[in-house]
């Protein structure tokens, strides 16, 4: 049996009196065949480390431990750490960290691996109200993680993963594919949760890219328009950058050279535009001195 077997998953909340936890996202997986498709789409093997964000009571935690060299999970609720001593007694290459994900030192912490050399990959069932500052804050830490495979709402993986001209596409897509590959491996019906969340979910599978997808002169400039193109989605992309930089005949002058430059038509709406795109847009809005 398994921790996420709805039986022992009951007996383990009863046992420890445990009460869900609205606030910090808690909806438990109990249904083990979608664990192992977790597992087997992070094709994870003893010669790679695990950081699971969110282990709750381990059900996740289990199929990790025996599948990867090592797991370093962060929980960030306290009632939660003498359950998980309890359910992974077994296991000895599992380390729970009681902190709050967003604010931990992961630098430090993964030097604390006992074979920090090996890739390490991050599998997680996310707390879904938090999805994208967790993922921002990962990505921007700048570790070399070499994938994502985590489970989240299935209209942010939706977004994560969409291409141009959909109406998934925005500031979010860009953001995560300028450093990693990302797409939907299989969506994730609520009924196998408890409690069952009000949305359905996804598991989505992203691997770091070895360069960014396009090269660019400023990174925070270049997130920047992206995120000021999609402000006012119907509106042209010309309507969006005038809004954000303003409406003065010189500005404008700018602005116009600035598309010409990187061969953009102002009547476009932003969904339209590749990462390319911006990626060209954002260079020469720069070079026309805009940043
Ligand atoms: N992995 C378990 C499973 O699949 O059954 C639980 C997943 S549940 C969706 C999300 C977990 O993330 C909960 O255990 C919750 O307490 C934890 N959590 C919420 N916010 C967190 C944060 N900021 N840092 C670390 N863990 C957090």
């Amino acid at each position: 049996m398994k921790i996420a077997d709805y039986s022992v998953t009951r007996a383990i909340l009863e046992r420890h009196g445990f009460t869900f936890k609205k606030s910090f996202g808690q909806n438990f997986l109990t249904d083990t065949n979608i664990l192992q498709k977790i597992v087997d789409t992070a094709e994870l093997d003893k010669e790679v480390n695990v950081i699971e964000i969110g282990p709750g009571i381990g059900a996740l935690t289990e199929f990790l431990a025996e599948n990867a060299a090592e797991v370093m999970a962060f929980e960030i609720d306290d009632r939660l750490v003498p359950i998980l001593a309890d359910t992974l007694r077994d296991f000895d290459n599992v380390t729970v960290i009681n902190e709050d994900i967003l604010k931990a030192d992961l630098q430090a912490h993964i030097q604390n691996f006992k074979n920090p050399e090996l890739p390490i990959k991050v599998v997680a069932n996310l707390p879904y109200y938090i999805t994208t500052p967790i993922l921002m804050h990962l990505i921007e830490s700048k570790i070399p993680f070499s994938e994502f495979v985590v489970m989240m709402q299935k209209e942010v993986a939706d977004r994560i993963s969409a291409q141009p001209n959909t109406k998934a596409y925005g500031s979010l897509s860009i953001a995560v594919q300028y450093y990693m590959t990302a797409k939907v491996a299989f969506v994730v019906p609520r009924t196998v949760f408890v409690p069952a969340p009000n949305v359905d979910s996804a598991i989505l599978k992203m691997v770091r890219r070895s360069e960014p997808l396009v090269a660019v002169k400023d990174e925070d400039f270049f997130f920047k328009v992206a995120r000021l193109s999609f402000v006012h989605r119907r509106k042209t992309l010309w309507n969006n950058l005038t809004g954000t930089f303003g409406k003065s005949e010189e500005v404008k002058e700018r602005l116009t050279r600035a598309l010409e430059q990187a061969d953009i038509k102002p009547s476009v709406r932003g969904e339209a535009l590749s990462i390319a795109d911006f990626a060209r847009l954002s260079d020469a809005l720069l070079a026309l001195g805009f940043a």
